[in-house]
Formats: structure tokens, C-alpha cells, sequence
């Protein structure tokens, strides 16, 4: 795995950039991304599956911006989506809806309609309700509707409860034990198409055997529904493969991708086109959030450093709990070190970063917070009336302006204040 973001002559670049020339130049909160770290992850997956019928679409959530969607589509993704929004961005990237497959549990009319009249697109449905409104709205097109079902199959992976998504008591997928009969339903539906069968059992996956179990649940209802008359073209696998932010010891994607071809061969079912849905782990190393230190705050249980980056550019810590490495983009080495928490101006006790960090800081110095390509500016906010932070695309020398940093006159676009005659 390329690591994009090193240190040379004591400063942190991205790729051949030095980090506080970014800053500088665009400003704190950054945003920072390595073409080389998202090319070499999506490699990791399509290398592994060369020679078999496999397809990876990438999850869009984790990281929507259009010029990281762009390296996608010209490495040859497909897309899985979950939003109208989601599809738009898709297409204005340069991607081709035969290699959308459109996830999420409450798909509206409006959103069908429009996946419909472009056709191609497959529909991962996750209810009874769902298909039925689908095959509705497709009768209304004029259109047949390529679907697959999300099933849940009831697996524990070990996972951020908010994260995990395979077991029975989560709002993902249809129940195993209504998935024949479900696809029994959509059968009967004139305007539907069964073309697959797909499950996400969660994320932050750092070992392979959830996914093994989940594969061989699968198959056994692969089989009962083509005994039933369906044909299952594609078995996607979903997303979910974890990554590095701290201690972790997820198996490398390669290594991943093939145990998990093999598995199908060895269960006699090499001959299915198998689909990854991966997100995280295909653009979360592959981004860096730069920050800078506006405030020391010594305290008497704790230390703070008060950066420019809050909860909402990066709202994981708060969230999930989540660990972020944090680096001194120039360190020093001339005092000794002193524990911080590293935390945003937003009026929040949850507004956090980092915890417990030993660091030599001075007001104004920079940190990296690393692994936030994925799940990062994608679920950022503009709480507090923050504006959001920029984005960009670094590419060996080259920088590209992913996304403006965002205006504060932006940030009222659309409102009104109370008119005189009211
Ligand atoms: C979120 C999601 C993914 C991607 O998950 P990662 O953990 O980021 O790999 C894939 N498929 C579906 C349906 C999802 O909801």
C-alpha cells in the first residue's frame, strides 16, 4: 500500500508537496488526497480479481467528491449509491449507470423513477414493501427493472454497533428466512428483473471469517431460489473491509479479495460474477485533514490545543469514538513532550479530535489528521455556521482544487429572513 503522506527533511508532504505549502496557499481545515494512495487501493481489488468475473463498485458515501469520483471512473469502478444525489454525482464524474447498483433501505418514487429512465442501473432492494413500490413505479415507466436482494444474513462482526449491519436486530436488508420467499414475490412481478443477490454485513471489518460465513449462508439460498426459478447472475458481496487508523490488523485487500474468490470456487460456485462494494477501504488512507493550532490551553487535569478543525469537519471522533493519528506536520524536538487533547472550537463537549497525544506544539503550528478520506468531509456539516473545509487532489507535484473552501455568504444560500409584513 503506497503511503502518500511521508516525511522529508522533517516535513510532511503529500506525495511530492509539502503539506505546510497546502496550508498556506489553501488555507485550514484542509482536506488533503492522494491520487497515487486511491489508485493504488482500487489496484489492490481489480489485480485480484483479474482473470475472474468480478466488479468493484465503489461506495460512494464514504467520499463523494467529483474529482476523487473521477479517479474511479477512469480506473474502470462501478458505483454503488445510495441517494438520487449520490446517482447525479455519478454521472457528472463520467460514470455510466450499467455500473451503478443502487443500495439503501428507503429508495423514494422520485429516486427510482430517475435510476429507472436511465437505465441499466441494478436495485439492491432491502424489503417486501420496497420491491413492491419498485416494481409500481416501473409499471408507471414503462421499464423492467434489473433488482437484486440485500439479505441479511445474520452474521456478528465485531464491529461499532453503528457500524455493523448483518445482524437481525439492524433496519439492513431482508430477514434470511424471508428471503426465499421474497424472491418468490418478485417472481410473480412482471416489471422486475432478478439478476443477483447482495449483502453488506458491516464496516471496519478487520477479519476475513464474517465474510466466509455470510458467503456460505448466501449460497445456500442461491441455490433454493434458482431451484425456484430465479437466476442469480451476480452475488455482491457488499463493502465493509476495515483499515488501518491505529493498532489494526485488517488482511491486505488483495489477500482479502482472493480468499474470498477462492471460497466461491472451492463451494463449486466459481462461475458467479462476484461484486465488492468496498468504500473505506478504497479512499480512507488516502486522506489527510490539516489543521492548525490556534490556542495551547493548559489545565489542571487536562491540556488542550484548540485547532481550526472541529466535530463538524471530522465528526467520527464524536460519533464512533473513532481513533485518528495525529502528526505534527514540521515536528519539533526541542522540549519535552506534553500530553494534549486535541479539540475544535465548536460549543460542544463532544467536539473532539484526538485524545492524550504527546506533542512539542506552539500556537500556529500545523497537524495532520490522518486515515479521514473516508467518512470525513462526506459527513461534514456546517454546525456552528461553519463554513466547509476545502478539499484537494494531489497528484505526484500537481494540485488540483477538489472542492472550494465554502463562503459564509454560501452558507445562507436559500434562507430568508422574516419579511416586514409578517
Ligand atoms: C456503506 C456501504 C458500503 C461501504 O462500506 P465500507 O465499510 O465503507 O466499505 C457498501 N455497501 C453498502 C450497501 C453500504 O451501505
Amino acid at each position: 500500500m503506497v503511503n502518500a503522506f511521508t516525511y522529508l527533511d522533517n516535513q510532511l508532504h503529500a506525495e511530492r508537496v509539502p503539506a505546510s505549502m497546502l496550508a498556506e496557499q489553501y488555507g485550514t481545515p484542509l482536506y488533503v488526497y492522494s491520487r497515487a494512495a486511491l489508485t493504488d487501493a482500487y489496484r489492490s481489488y481489480a489485480d485480484a480479481c483479474t482473470g475472474r468475473r468480478a466488479k468493484v463498485h465503489f461506495a460512494v458515501k464514504a467520499n463523494s467528491n467529483l474529482a476523487v469520483l473521477s479517479v474511479f471512473v477512469r480506473l474502470g469502478a462501478g458505483f454503488d449509491i445510495v441517494s438520487g444525489g449520490e446517482l447525479a454525482r455519478v454521472l457528472a464524474a463520467g460514470g455510466k449507470p450499467n455500473d451503478v447498483v443502487f443500495s439503501g433501505v428507503g429508495k423514494s418514487a422520485a429516486e427510482m423513477r430517475i435510476a429507472l429512465d436511465m437505465g441499466g442501473c441494478c436495485f439492491n432492494i432491502e424489503s417486501l414493501a420496497e420491491l413492491e413500490h419498485l416494481n409500481q413505479v416501473a409499471s408507471e415507466s414503462g421499464r423492467i427493472a434489473p433488482i437484486s436482494l440485500r439479505v441479511n444474513p445474520d452474521v456478528d462482526v465485531k464491529t461499532h454497533q453503528y457500524i455493523s449491519t448483518g445482524l437481525k436486530s439492524t433496519k439492513f436488508g431482508v430477514a434470511f428466512d424471508d428471503a426465499r420467499a421474497t424472491y418468490r414475490a418478485a417472481l410473480g412481478m412482471k416489471y422486475l428483473r432478478i439478476t443477483g443477490i447482495d449483502c453488506h454485513i458491516g464496516s471496519q471489518i478487520t477479519e476475513i471469517s464474517p465474510y466466509l460465513n455470510a458467503i456460505d449462508k448466501i449460497l445456500e439460498l442461491v441455490v433454493q431460489v434458482e431451484s425456484d426459478g430465479a437466476l442469480i447472475q451476480h452475488i455482491d458481496i457488499g463493502g465493509g473491509l476495515g483499515i488501518r487508523y491505529h493498532d489494526e490488523t485488517p488482511p491486505n485487500i488483495g489477500m482479502f479479495v482472493k480468499t474470498i474468490l477462492d471460497h466461491f470456487t472451492q463451494r463449486g460456485h466459481s462461475h458467479r460474477e462476484i461484486w465488492f462494494e468496498p468504500g473505506r477501504s478504497l479512499v480512507g488512507n488516502a486522506g489527510i485533514l490539516l489543521t492548525r493550532v490556534e490556542y495551547l490551553k493548559p489545565g489542571p487535569v487536562k491540556n488542550f490545543a484548540i485547532v481550526d478543525a472541529a466535530m463538524n469537519d471530522l465528526i467520527r471522533p464524536a460519533m464512533y469514538n473513532a481513533y485518528h493519528t495525529v502528526d505534527a506536520v514540521t515536528p519539533r524536538n526541542n522540549q519535552p513532550l506534553v500530553t494534549y487533547d486535541i479539540v475544535g472550537p465548536v460549543c460542544e463537549s463532544g467536539d473532539w479530535l484526538a485524545r492524550d497525544r504527546p506533542f512539542i506544539l506552539e500556537t500556529g503550528d500545523l497537524l495532520a489528521i490522518r486515515s479521514v478520506g473516508a467518512y470525513g468531509f462526506a459527513i461534514s456539516s456546517n454546525y456552528n455556521s461553519r463554513p466547509r473545509a476545502a478539499e484537494l487532489l494531489v497528484d505526484g507535484a500537481q494540485v488540483h482544487v477538489a472542492r472550494q473552501r465554502e463562503t459564509i455568504t454560501k452558507l445562507m444560500d436559500g434562507e430568508l429572513v422574516l419579511p416586514d409584513y409578517i
